[in-house]
């Protein structure tokens, strides 16, 4: 009676035969097949049922929409060009890791193949590259130690049975950015492909980068609504009286940041300044030099962070005899929102975890790199479920109002969890994009803030403030509402969103 492991979620392909999977046989569908001298192969059968009782059961939804779900049994093959008929019978199994069958052949309800049990597994490969900059001989740091990734998607416990496989022979590097931002994703990703060596496992394989900032900028207008003089000719300018100090700030008075520090050529450029104007109470307006605008005051990390400009308006035209007073306006690049911890490209089979924040030279701990990397790995496999939310006919109305509508119908997902948020994408959000969990958190519709100890690696932001000051950071788990999801999933890679295009 033996004990065979299959691993539904590959194909039969010898590239993927090896390290622990001894044959193709072990892939994909059961596949038996008998000779028979003189019986009839219409009596041939093979039964299977579940065995145990720790198998996961598929809803009638899910069972109904999406055939990976189901177990599958095509129609005998029998085949009579030689003299000795022969039939041949595939088995799908269901896509849920860990669960158990008996398989048995039957001739006649006479057993001829003996009873073995199998057990679903499911595979994907994986390849590190982290960031190293050659001339700084700087390697951005990155998790020493993969088993707590590979752990929690194996997870024997709970029974996942989700294979993690490093492959590509050791780590690689490539070129460092010092932050993925708006305009770099695509030489972010030329340059990490220049390094990824495992295509040949497409599409089972992901590539996981350690990487510097992940952040982004947005153009910002400041209105500085103090009055400054401008003195006129019959007067000097003061030693310093010509220079002010701005306030990057928005009309509540809240600090922003400037885009400075991030990326060097932008530094070069003064990216972080579109334009400065200088507009006089009678409408007048004056353009400041580039020049004679500077970033000033106090930084707030440890490598950068200025929330303030000093403003010289010694080259706006003076007038002859009067005075005159304005103030001034500037445009400006500053950071959009926060840093983000890590992403996964929804579309591409790609994941990076950024391991420097807020111009902090001290980098992310390991259980902060492992948190971000589960949660990625979490969407690459298609977590969090929602495969039951058919939402055609609402997009479809979305559509009509001209509005744009991301969200698809994935009858490949298992169904939701009943912790799911941010299904609807712009519609249902609250404040993170994509599917999420908010298993022990919960939302204020009314500030927009988010309370509760975050219960799953799933939640879509690294901890919550609860009390202001008192962080509650998301655990690198899959929380109880989550964990059958996981079971369900379905890994087929030519399926899966996260897998099925390159990068
Ligand atoms: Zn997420
Ligand atoms: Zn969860």
């Amino acid at each position: 009676m033996a004990n065979l492991k299959q691993w539904v979620n590959l194909p039969k392909e010898s590239r993927y035969v090896g390290d622990g999977i001894s044959s193709e046989e072990r892939l994909d569908f059961l596949y038996f097949k008998h000779k028979f001298k003189t019986a009839k192969p219409a009596s041939f059968k093979v039964s299977i049922v579940p065995s145990g009782s720790g198998n996961i059961k598929y809803s009638k939804e899910e069972l109904k929409r999406h055939a990976g779900f189901r177990l599958r049994k095509p129609p005998v093959q029998v085949s009579t060009s030689t003299s000795t008929p022969k039939v041949e019978q595939e088995m799908f199994l269901p896509a849920a890791g860990g669960n158990t069958y008996k398989v048995k052949a039957k001739y006649n309800n006479k057993v001829v193949e003996s009873t073995t049990t199998v057990e679903v597994w499911r595979r994907l490969y994986y390849e590190v590259i982290s960031m190293y900059d050659p001339i700084k001989q700087y390697p951005v740091p990155y998790l020493s130690s993969m088993s707590g990734f590979e752990n929690a998607f194996v997870n024997s416990s709970k029974k996942f049975n989700i294979e993690l496989k490093e492959k590509g022979n050791g780590r690689k590097k490539m070129k460092f950015i010092k932050t993925i931002h708006n305009t770099n994703h695509a030489e972010f990703r030329d340059e990490a492909r220049k390094a990824y060596t495992i295509d040949s496992y497409y599409p089972y394989a992901v590539a996981v980068v350690f990487s510097n900032f992940l952040a982004d900028y947005v153009d910002f207008e400041v209105i500085d609504t103090v009055s400054r003089s401008i003195p006129s000719k019959l007067f000097h300018w003061g030693a310093y009286a010509d220079e002010f100090v701005v306030n990057i700030a928005d009309i509540y008075g809240r600090s922003k940041y400037i885009w400075e520090g991030l990326d060097d050529d932008h530094d070069k450029t003064k990216f972080w300044l579109f334009s400065a104007t200088f507009v006089a109470k009678d409408g007048r307006q004056y353009t400041i030099p580039k020049d004679d605008v500077t970033i000033t005051g106090a930084k707030t990390y440890s490598l950068g962070g200025y929330k303030q400009v000093k403003v010289s308006l010694k080259n706006i035209p003076r007038q002859f005899f009067s005075s005159f007073e304005g103030t001034i306006q500037l445009k400006v690049n500053i950071l959009d929102g926060g840093f983000t911890g890590g992403f996964s490209y929804t579309n591409l089979n790609l994941i990076t975890v950024g391991t420097l924040s807020w111009w902090d030279s001290t980098p992310s701990t390991n259980s902060e790199m492992l948190q971000t990397l589960n949660h990625e790995m979490g969407h690459k496999v298609g977590m969090v479920g929602y495969g039951d939310k058919d939402h055609r006919k609402k997009n479809e109305k979305l559509r009509k109002q001209g509005k744009s509508v991301s969200f698809e119908f994935r009858p490949e997902l298992p169904d939701a969890p009943k912790t799911l948020y941010g299904e609807h994408r712009g519609v249902n959000n609250q404040g993170h994009l994509g599917p999420h969990c908010g298993k022990g958190a919960k939302f204020n519709n009314n500030t927009g803030e988010w309370s509760g100890k975050p219960g799953c690696v799933m939640f879509g932001s690294n901890a919550t403030e609860d009390p202001v000051g008192t962080y509650n950071f998301t655990p690198a788990t899959f929380c109880d509402q989550c964990e059958p999801v996981v079971r369900k999933l379905d890994l087929n890679g030519t399926l899966l969103s996260g897998l099925k295009k390159r990068f």
